[in-house]
């Protein structure tokens, strides 16, 4: 188990409910905090299961010029697009300050912070697994042809862990 986190990211952005902010827009500071299975990377030796700073960064930045009107819904965009990307986080937290969020007025921020925990118990041998419970879940990555896919969700009401899986696939 590693922690990885990105803070303070600073951009200028549009988000907000008014029409100002969509116009004028706003500063905002966003970290992203990730506990990650590093073992599973090492293991396969995979640069693709590392979790890197500037991928981070990358999505942070593609979803801040996504304009949305909610704090939340930016925090679950950026959650989506992190998972979509690695596939070894155990549990991802992300928060967004807003600079100024009263113009006019002396307050220096307001915050949204958010936990999403992605450890769950293998239905099968109920060994803690990783899985993103959505269509950016990688569990079934594997040779499983999608027939077995069906047949073991239907069976097990999820997804199973890569030992049970290989078990499936073989
Ligand atoms: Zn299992
Ligand atoms: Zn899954």
């Amino acid at each position: 188990m590693g922690k990885i986190s990105l803070e303070g990211m600073e951009f200028y952005a549009y988000h907000g409910v008014y029409p100002e902010e969509r116009v004028i827009g706003n500063s905002f500071v966003v970290d992203v905090f990730i506990v990650t299975d590093w073992e599973a990377a090492a293991m396969n030796d995979d640069v693709n299961e590392t979790i890197n700073y500037e991928t981070i960064y990358q999505i942070c930045q593609a979803e801040m010029r996504h304009t949305v009107q909610l704090i939340e819904t930016l925090i679950q965009n950026i959650s989506y697009a992190i998972r979509r990307q690695f596939r070894t986080i155990q549990t991802i937290t992300i928060k967004v300050r807003k600079n100024r969020p009263i113009p006019g007025h002396r307050v220096s921020h307001s915050a949204v912070e958010s936990t999403e925990s992605f450890v769950n118990q293998c239905p099968r041998c109920q060994r803690p697994f990783i899985c993103y419970n959505d269509d950016t879940c990688w569990c079934f990555e594997k040779q499983v042809s999608s027939e077995t896919r069906e047949h073991i969700k239907t069976r097990f009401q999820g997804c199973l862990c890569s030992e049970c899986l290989s078990f499936f696939a073989g």
